[in-house]
């Protein structure tokens, strides 16, 4: 078994979970300690069974609730060190104990998951994406990606699904209401923003949102 859920998703806040029969990890708390922990009682996930927090980069729509999460229900979080330097406020919650730390491209093992953390083009310390694999089962994540290269292709290879947060439509951008300050950080060289939303087992799918437009694209 090898189940994937979306519990929050776009830039007001992002978290996701990812089950095997034997391990249960959160990847990002970017909502309140205690949203996070609604989302997973509706799930039936006891947030104190969690293995840990896998975090993709510091932004807050990523981080808001991780050091209370963690501090409440005693969590490791696995992060790299620039990361983890770049989110004072949520390290000084975070037990010592807690702070478990990975190298971009250095395969590391949580449970029964094998997770390879990949770089990617975004305006963050040290932001990555996860390949994680259960078996021969393999999903992916790979959110705020500025723009696709071809390392993160390479890595996507195989996945029964992947999660995958890029690219924009420029006409929907421009028509959006987003500051233009925003707009111009969305449409420069490390755009970010279109979302998917929740897939489940078995499939390959990328579901592209403009999420502020309503306008959805498939490419
Ligand atoms: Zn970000």
């Amino acid at each position: 078994m090898l189940n994937f859920c979306s519990l929050y998703s776009g830039s007001s806040g992002n978290s996701l979970f990812v089950e095997t029969d034997n391990t249960k990890l959160l990847i990002d708390a970017g909502v309140s300690s205690k949203k996070i922990e609604k989302a997973l009682n509706d799930i039936e996930v006891d947030p104190g069974s969690l293995d840990g927090i896998l975090v993709t980069h510091e932004h807050s729509d990523h981080v808001q609730g991780l050091g209370t999460f963690s501090k409440k229900f005693d969590l490791p979080v696995f992060v790299n060190q620039e990361t983890l330097d770049a989110m004072p406020k949520q390290r000084d919650k975070i037990a010592d104990k807690n702070i478990k730390k990975f190298k971009v491209a250095e395969k590391f093992s949580i449970g029964d998951l094998d997770i390879n953390p990949f770089s990617i083009p975004h305006d963050a310390a040290n932001p990555c994406g996860f390949t994680i694999l259960n078996e021969n089962k393999k999903i992916s994540i790979a959110t705020d990606i500025g723009h696709m290269t071809n390392d993160i292709l390479k890595n996507l290879e195989e996945s029964l699904f992947v999660m995958l947060e890029s690219n924009y439509d420029p006409e929907v951008l421009k028509c959006s209401s987003y500051p233009f300050s925003l707009k111009s950080r969305i449409a420069g060289p490390s755009r970010t923003f279109v979302k998917s939303n929740r897939w489940k087992n078995d499939f390959f799918f990328i579901k592209i949102r403009f999420k502020k437009c309503n306008a959805w694209s498939f490419k």
